[in-house]
């Protein structure tokens, strides 16, 4: 019978964030896959676990992928630990939960620490809809496409950002999204946790005058909806009558529905919507 992966959520900063069930799991494991070995070691060893470790990391996430499902077919139990909080969020974990599942190996999942939603409970931004966009692409066009799908997200949106570009992803987050409000999270669950709101615009003119320390989430507003509305105001009052109907035709809706539609848009009657489409009719 194969082996389990078991994917241990480790603390990001307070050791005492570790579970009783992570520990014993540890513990009994056959091998440990580490994403930082020496790393993990201070870990373990505070825990007095002798678990052996090998290293999966995102150098060697494919092909090492492949030995851990050989040794899991061959019954080991292996768990899975990244550099801090949960695998397979924003770390290679991903890549070798995706090989198990297609293998048929069990995985099981030890909720704990994770730096996302620790931000975002502390944020005090909409926590009911949120995107979790991990690392922004290091890669320019694919950045840009990122930045762009997110000028119209209304929910609250959060990143993950490493000190030495902070600097400029505020600089492309004020010129795509505007200033919107940010939560900066940093040392979370340590001595010195912050959760600092500022604008795009306080935190550019903040980080000139203080280096950026530490890692970052960075946690969002979305998009307002009545910037929406209101652009849509806009767009509707250039368009006649025919044109905004058109434009719900050509979306797929019923002629009914798009009536409806249109009507509502505009702040006026079916009937009145109706009397303008009969009477450009007749002419
Ligand atoms: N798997 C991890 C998780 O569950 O959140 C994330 C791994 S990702 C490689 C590391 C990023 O998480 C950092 O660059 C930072 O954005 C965020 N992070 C981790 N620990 C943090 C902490 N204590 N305070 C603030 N951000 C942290």
């Amino acid at each position: 019978m194969s082996g389990t992966l078991s994917l241990c959520a480790t603390p990001i900063g307070n050791l005492g964030d570790i579970s009783e069930r992570v520990l014993e799991t540890l513990s009994l494991a056959d091998l440990i896959a580490a994403e930082d070995t020496r790393n993990s070691l201070k870990l373990l060893n505070h825990f007095g676990i002798k678990t052996p470790m090998t290293s999966y990391h995102e150098y060697n996430k494919f092909e090492k992928a492949e030995t851990l499902i050989e040794k899991l077919k061959a019954g080991q139990n292996i768990a899975l630990i990244t550099d801090a909080g949960t695998p397979a969020i924003s770390d290679p974990g991903e890549v070798l939960v995706r090989r198990c599942r297609e293998e048929g190996i069990t995985v099981t999942s030890l909720p704990g620490p994770c730096a996302l939603i620790t931000a975002l409970t502390l944020s005090g931004l909409n926590t009911r809809r949120f995107v979790f966009e991990g690392f922004l692409p290091s890669e320019k066009k694919e950045r840009r496409e990122v930045l762009d799908a997110l000028k119209t997200e209304e929910r609250t949106i959060i990143l993950y950002e490493a000190p030495h570009h902070l600097k400029k992803t505020l600089k492309e987050l004020s010129e795509v999204l505007g200033n919107r409000r940010i939560v900066f999270c940093r040392e979370l669950t340590k001595k010195f946790e912050e959760a600092v709101e500022r604008t795009v615009d306080e935190a550019i003119a903040f980080y000139e005058e203080n280096e950026p320390r530490g890692e970052y989430v960075l946690v969002v507003e979305g998009r307002n909806p009545e910037e929406r509305m209101k652009e849509e105001r806009e767009e509707f009052a250039s368009l006649s009558v025919e044109e905004h109907m058109a434009k719900y035709l050509a979306e797929g809706m019923e002629k009914k529905e798009a009536m409806k539609k249109v009507a509502a848009d505009r702040g006026v009657s079916k009937r009145e919507i109706y009397a303008i489409l009969s009477a450009g009719s007749q002419k």
